[in-house]
């Protein structure tokens, strides 16, 4: 045996390995089977794909009794060994062990993952565990690859990619409750006429962790034409549902010289490409997700890549909720923002597809969105999804500093905490336009995951700070 052999990951002897030929493979163990003829199958996988690699491990070898026949689901190993084809069903080669190294054991009654299956509400109390199932090592690759595909997406088109700051002086971002970051003593905390003395505080003012990076976004696009962020957003809404987390990623395109329709088709050729990525880069995980989570997720990824986008403006929404037969929680009112059990009758009954809301009132939307020549609305977008509902939010900005003066002042803000900002309005003011999108949010899409807790390694929601 060579000790000097290089460890290959199962994905790719699995993908080029070649018959007859020494590899060496590390992982954990999946299962053990004993055959009455003096060997065992050992499944071991590394993270590396879904499928494990089938070890035949044989009397043969100097620990078989000592160690093989203890081998147990998650102890760690290393195998030495040549590449043959496998007579059985279920894979088309295995490795026949020359050595088998055990690394780390693991108490067969005390390991938490012993069970084939277990319900995704204990896997999240085992956090630290849980990446080694099937399921959360798939979403783990597919997060990964989906990652990579949205770099792929802007960087092709030439967009730069910008780092906004997490920690934020502005509580200005207008989407939602924020943290506050400081290093004061809470109970101590320094006073100035009956409120705590921010200006004593690290910054020297009051400091949170950001919504959103657009408004920064829109600086740089203000100067380098296409740009985008990439980065974790907080907000403290204390929303307890499948689709919120405290903390969670945000994809932030900001385009110069573009309209909302430029808006719109960036969103849906990004939706697209992303889409179109996971399938051919995760064809293994997602076939795992069809099967196993919902099986749906492949006919409908596959429909949305060749389908058109349906655009309609809220009004239209309204006047379809309004008539619609179905007991709605929430009331539909023209004006009333639309709640998720909206937005998904709209995809699920209306369309059976994707919609992308525009031309909101302006009422519900955030004081930077470029005014309707009707005075009411506003140019916005909203992509909805089935089953999940929003998934992006966007808009044309404001570029006129007049209007976006008086819409600051309306707003109830103050015009010199922007000051900045109405500055770009000032200094070779464009059309912009941008839109955020939760990851989180589109890997629940792609995978079919009910509950977005499941497609981040570590959730953050209400009460929970376990990892
Ligand atoms: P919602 O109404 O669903 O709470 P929002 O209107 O607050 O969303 P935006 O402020 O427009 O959302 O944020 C842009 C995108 O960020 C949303 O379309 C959504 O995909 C995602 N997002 C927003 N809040 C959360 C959250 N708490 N957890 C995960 N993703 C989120
Ligand atoms: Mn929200």
């Amino acid at each position: 045996m060579k000790q000097d052999l290089k460890r290959t990951r199962i994905a790719e002897v699995l993908r080029t390995g070649r018959i007859g030929s020494r590899y060496v493979v590390m992982g954990w163990v999946r299962t053990r089977r004993d055959s009455k003829g003096g060997f065992s199958f050992v499944e071991v996988n590394d993270g590396s794909c879904l499928s494990g690699l089938q070890i035949i491990a044989d009397k043969g070898l100097a620990n078989y009794e000592s160690e093989v026949l203890r081998l147990q689901t998650g102890c760690s190993i290393r195998v030495d060994g040549i590449l043959a084809e496998s007579p059985g069903k279920g894979q088309k080669v295995e490795l026949k062990a020359e050595a088998l190294k055990v690394m780390g054991w693991a108490d067969p009654d005390a390991y938490p993952l012993q069970k084939k299956r277990h319900s995704f509400e204990f896997l999240r109390t085992i956090a630290h565990l849980r990446p080694r199932t099937n399921t959360f090592g798939a979403v783990a690759r597919v997060r990964n690859a989906m990652a990579r595909a949205i770099h792929a997406f802007f960087q092709e088109r030439g967009f730069i990619y910008l780092h906004t700051p997490i920690i934020t002086g502005s509580d200005c971002e207008g989407a939602g409750e924020m943290f506050k970051v400081t290093t004061l003593e809470l109970n101590y905390a320094p006073e100035k006429d009956g409120a705590i003395d921010f200006s004593r505080d690290f910054f020297g003012a009051p400091a949170n962790l950001t919504v959103s990076g657009q408004l920064e976004a829109e600086i740089y696009a203000l100067a380098m034409g296409d740009v985008y962020t990439f980065g974790p957003t907080f907000r403290a809404e204390n929303s307890n549902t499948s689709r919120h987390l405290a903390e969670f990623w945000m994809v932030e395109p900001e385009m110069a010289f573009c309209d909302l329709d430029g808006n719109i088709d960036l969103a849906v050729a990004f939706l697209k490409q992303i889409f179109a990525s996971v399938l051919t880069d995760c064809g293994e995980d997602m076939q795992f997700f069809n099967r196993f989570i919902d099986s749906s997720v492949i006919p409908t990824l596959e429909q949305l890549i060749s389908k058109d986008f349906q655009v309609l403006t809220y009004t239209e929404g309204i006047d379809i909720l309004k008539k619609a037969k179905e007991n709605f929680e929430f009331p539909v009112d023209w004006g009333a923002d639309l709640q998720s059990e909206h937005e998904r009758y709209l995809c699920e009954k209306v369309v059976n597809g994707p919609v992308v809301l525009i031309d909101y009132p302006k009422e519900i939307k955030a004081f930077y969105m470029k005014i309707n020549p009707d005075g009411r609305t506003v140019r916005a977008m909203d992509v909805l999804v089935p089953k999940i509902g929003e998934i992006i939010g966007g808009s044309q900005r404001e570029d006129d500093y007049e209007t976006l003066l008086a819409k600051i002042r309306e707003a109830g803000l103050n015009p010199e905490d922007y000051w900045w900002y109405l500055d770009l309005r000032k200094y070779g003011s464009a059309p912009h336009s941008g839109f955020g999108l939760g990851f989180e949010r589109l890997i629940q899409f792609v995978t079919g995951l009910a509950n977005i807790r499941d497609v981040i390694p570590f959730p953050r929601t209400p009460g929970n700070l376990a990892f």
